[in-house]
């Protein structure tokens, strides 16, 4: 069918949609006046829509295929299991070949203090499923009181009904009464918007020092745990300086807190190394994993877990009573096979791709500085962003009613290239990990353009 052929069908969709679907983190009223951006196809780095239009894809899905798409020996690897076994439950013990061998592989490429892997359907789930073994594990110990949980402020831990409360973005909060009680934060660290940036040692002591101080606040036998992310993702891709989550470890160890990293962003090949724990030698008590474990070709996640943790839970129950977690699609035997082939993919040659390109990728954003609407660059791997001001030496953003975010993804969809703009002038990019050079060229031309074109109107301009 050509795509002229298509277009009666993509209009009935086009109603269908705004009727009956209900789409994750939008305004629900603007979406049915406004229709979806139905996507269609596609292939390496290049994404379809129902008019035929190509969009370089620079955002990887949500931060989510790695391993770029097409890749037909991931489509296999699904079909093989299906055909096989298209479903085990993990409940109670029954098991299958995919998910013992993806537990085995996780846990020789994570940091060695993790040993147990409770495999879940995505990031969210993971976080819920973090949080709860955490509560278990306090109550295990005989430590009930600890129930406070501190995350980063513009943090991003998944929208459950706990998680979305350790998420630290308006959004996340407002009408759904949260956060709980027990979930607190601390400033994140943030070297553009710093009281003296370039003095990255500052911005590290005064994570350490916010940490210290919510705890004696709270009281050191009220807090279970410290999450954070070691790139803020949704939050505006916050880059803290090298031996930030390595500091923030040792002082969590210090306060006897539990220390949580949520790698579903930064975790397989993003910023360079298999995980953003590796390049400065974390060792976590938990970590959470999801997106690029499986390059979203199908939905799943992991919560890891060290041998202190697992033990604690094993042996705080009753004998032989359960512990009373699960859901029909854990360890799910499809998800896990194709988790191992894109495992394979990224020790294949992949993550070694996405580390020889990162220079090129990181040039790119820096050489917008120049723009006149870019205020700073910043990036780790394959991780990156933009952030656009109206004054580069106040920092100042723009007024809302401009709507710059709006008018970038408007912009950047007519000239063939996505990416999120983010609600507060910042621009995140997470190209796949496939990416060549000149696959960059293209990417940073459309970029560009767009940039350059939103400059051109009249009103924007004079908000500079
Ligand atoms: N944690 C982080 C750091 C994330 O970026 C996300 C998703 N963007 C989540 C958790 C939640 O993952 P999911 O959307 O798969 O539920």
């Amino acid at each position: 069918m050509t795509h002229s052929e298509a277009l009666p069908q993509i209009a009935a969709l086009d109603a269908l949609d705004r009727a009956h679907l209900i789409h994750p983190v939008a305004p629900w009223r603007m979406h049915e006046a406004r229709g979806p951006n139905i996507l269609t196809g596609a292939q390496g780095i290049w994404l379809t829509d129902g008019r035929g239009h190509q969009l370089l894809d620079a955002f990887a899905g949500l931060w989510c295929v790695n391993v770029g798409y097409g890749q037909e020996s991931v489509v296999q690897a699904a079909a093989e299991q299906m055909r096989k076994l298209p479903y085990a439950t993990g409940y109670f013990h029954f098991s299958s070949e995919p998910a013992i061998r993806l537990a085995d592989k996780l846990v020789q490429i994570t940091p060695a203090s993790l040993q147990h892997v409770y495999l879940t359907l995505g990031g969210s789930e993971s976080i819920d499923a973090a949080v709860r073994f955490i509560v278990q594990y306090y109550n295990a110990i005989g430590k009930p009181g600890k129930k406070h949980f501190i995350a980063l402020e513009r943090g991003y831990h998944g929208s459950s009904s706990t998680g979305a409360g350790l998420t630290a973005l308006p959004v996340f909060h407002r009408g759904f009464d949260l956060p709980l009680p027990t979930q607190h934060y601390i400033p994140s660290p943030n070297p553009y918007r710093a009281a003296n940036p370039g003095d990255d040692q500052a911005i590290i002591d005064a994570s350490v020092a916010a940490l210290k101080a919510k705890v004696a606040e709270l009281g050191a036998d009220s807090v279970a745990a410290f999450f954070c992310e070691p790139i803020q993702g949704s939050g505006g891709v916050i880059v803290p300086p090298q031996g930030w989550l390595k500091a923030m470890r040792e002082a969590a160890r210090a306060l006897d807190i539990l220390f949580v990293v949520d790698e579903v962003i930064t975790g397989f090949g993003r910023t360079g190394p298999m995980f953003a724990c590796d390049a400065e030698g974390v060792d976590p008590d938990l970590m959470t994993v999801a997106k690029g474990l499986t390059s979203g070709y199908v939905p799943m996640g992991a919560t890891l877990m060290s041998d202190k943790v697992y033990a604690a839970i094993a042996d705080g129950a009753p004998k032989g009573a359960p512990i009373g977690h699960g859901a029909t699609y854990s360890a799910h035997p499809v998800s896990a096979a194709v988790a191992l082939e894109v495992l394979r993919l990224y020790e294949e040659g992949v993550l070694v791709n996405g580390q020889s390109v990162a220079p090129v990728f990181a040039q790119g954003l820096d050489d917008l500085m120049a723009h006149p609407l870019v205020g700073d660059s910043r990036h780790r791997g394959l991780l990156g962003a933009l952030e656009l001001v109206s004054n580069k030496a106040s920092k100042a953003g723009f007024d809302a009613a401009l709507d710059l975010p709006g008018r970038m993804a408007a912009t950047s969809y007519r000239n063939g290239i996505v990416f999120r703009a983010f609600g507060d002038n910042i621009l995140g990019f997470a190209p796949a990990l496939t990416f060549t050079e000149s696959d960059f060229g293209l990417m940073f031309e459309r970029l560009k353009r767009t940039l350059d074109d939103v400059l051109a109107a009249p009103e924007v301009r004079a908000a500079l």
